[in-house]
């Protein structure tokens, strides 16, 4: 059985004292495949140390997180345009926008999504989107930039039913995480109505860890709690949810 952890935050600093621990532990549990995302240029050195340590688990993408487009972000968005160019990388994230944290920031975040959106399409690449209170902005922009080569996953989704429906009218999976486990939750209502073709794992470690470890540090290991809960949810086996749900990760990322 192989599970793909389509968002993990490896290079974390939280795993300095025990990383290769937990990144063998998660191997033992058959995930194998897992797909970084970048935060802003602070974290590149750590994701390239990362990569060099497991070549063959580890897949990194490039992109500013909307909580750090600040005053600074077209260095960031520069830096971004230099390693693109540089080296592979197997998409661009996380990208989009937070209102929870910061709303004063709101016209340079959507600059910043907008101006990585175009970076995607120039290369080929799928996106991978941070949405926090602001699915009505994120919609907005990805109306705006919608086509037939804009893809990727909204990662860590908890909307609606309609919601749901519409990310997945403008080519993006649902990444579907710890959120899923919880009691107030609220994705775990609906998505058996939505076709599995479209849901990808994440665990977005060290943050929001599922049940029984709510609250804890999460790790990519936990991607099979996640995982038995949509065998729960669509009434399969785990093997079956691991399986298709990898297979969907390869559509979007390409391997
Ligand atoms: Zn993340």
């Amino acid at each position: 059985m192989i599970f793909t952890d389509t968002h993990t935050h490896l290079y974390s600093e939280e795993f300095d004292f025990d990383r290769n621990e937990m990144m063998q532990k998660a191997i033992s549990k058959g995930v194998t495949r897992f797909f970084v995302p970048a935060i802003d240029s602070t974290c590149t050195n750590a994701m390239y140390e990362l990569e060099k340590n497991y070549p063959e688990n580890v897949f990194l993408m490039m992109g500013l997180h909307p909580c750090y487009v600040k005053e600074h972000y077209l260095d960031e968005l520069n830096h971004i345009e230099t390693e693109l160019s540089k080296r592979k990388f197997i998409a661009i994230g996380e990208i989009g926008i937070d209102l929870y944290w910061d709303k004063t920031t709101l016209e340079i975040q959507k600059i910043a999504f907008k101006y990585q959106i175009q970076l995607a399409k120039k290369y080929k690449l799928p996106i991978v989107i941070h949405c926090r209170e602001s699915f009505d902005e994120i919609f907005e922009v990805l109306e705006s930039e919608k086509s037939d080569d804009l893809f990727g996953i909204f990662h860590c989704f908890t909307g609606n039913f309609e919601q749901a429906q519409q990310a997945i009218s403008y080519n993006m999976k649902l990444g579907i995480g710890g959120v899923v486990t919880f009691k107030n939750g609220k994705i775990d209502q609906f998505l058996h109505q939505i076709d599995i073709k479209h849901i990808v794992l994440e665990t977005d470690s060290p943050y929001l860890a599922p049940v029984p470890y709510r609250g804890k540090r999460n790790e990519s290991s936990y991607v099979t709690l996640v995982a038995e809960k949509l065998a729960t949810i669509y009434g399969v086996s785990v093997e079956e949810i691991a399986k298709i749900t990898t297979q969907n990760s390869k559509a979007i990322f390409g391997f």
